[in-house]
């Protein structure tokens, strides 16, 4: 079967995530659009992930429960987490990683962990978009080290991406896909940077707001959505 997946939505607890993005809302909306995966990917913190797929396991959206990594050469990855102990585990390395630099909410928004009746449960100080210690590789490791699913987010995106960081592809660097944003068409990414192409590609919408869910979305062919069905799912995107 074929089944709609989009790999790449912030909530609340990302800053510049709307503060309409609560886990609650973003699964309605993932359901209205159709979607039957999902991945909360909120900058550099898993904390609303698991909220998100208790939620979705009620309303038949399977939720890929991770974080979107700023490593430190600034390059944006996915980093997703088979289940809750290596959620944790992963966390808890992140939490090892920060570099503390104070969030300030009017400037750069809110970062909050709610729970499944959008109740806020904590708020978060160091400000989750700046670059962690760790660079790419090594995230990479710990990653599958934790068997978890490694994405290079926007690779097209002129910023925080592989194509304007490395420019290239690090040589042992692994992943399980390689994501483009919405707007990799129109740029002709995929023309420009031609040896990117060989890879197997998703597509996602990086969603901030909760009109922007599944705008675009890849779909994945798989029995039944588990988080191994995705991992092999991937595997057989064909590249383009
Ligand atoms: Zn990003
Ligand atoms: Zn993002």
């Amino acid at each position: 079967m074929i089944f709609k997946a989009d790999l790449h939505i912030h909530s609340v607890l990302s800053p510049c995530g709307d503060l309409e993005m609560s886990p609650s809302a973003i699964i309605a909306e993932a359901k209205s659009k159709g979607l039957n995966i999902i991945g909360i990917s909120d900058h550099n913190s898993t904390r609303n992930a698991l909220v998100a797929s208790k939620i979705g396991q009620k309303n038949d959206v399977f939720v890929l429960c991770g974080a979107e990594v700023t490593t430190k050469e600034e390059v944006h990855c996915l980093c997703f987490m088979p289940d809750e102990n290596t959620l944790l585990e992963f966390q808890n390395f992140l939490d090892s990683k920060y570099i503390f630099f104070q969030n300030d909410p009017d400037k750069f928004g809110y970062q909050l962990v709610v729970d499944e009746d959008e109740n806020i449960v904590d708020q978060i100080d160091t400000l989750l978009i700046n670059a962690i210690d760790c660079g790419i590789e090594d995230l990479q490791k710990k990653v599958y080290e934790l068997n978890g699913i490694f994405i290079p987010a926007h690779v097209d995106k002129p910023r925080f991406s592989l194509s304007s960081q490395l420019v290239f592809i690090p040589e042992n660097l692994k992943f399980d896909a390689l994501e483009l944003s919405k707007y990799a068409e129109k740029n002709n990414f995929l023309q420009n940077f031609s040896w990117f192409s060989l890879n197997r590609f998703i597509t996602s919408s990086d969603a901030h707001y909760i009109p922007d869910i599944g705008t675009v979305y890849t779909e994945l062919e798989m029995e039944t959505p588990s988080f191994e069905n995705i991992r092999s799912a991937l595997k057989n995107i064909k590249p383009r």
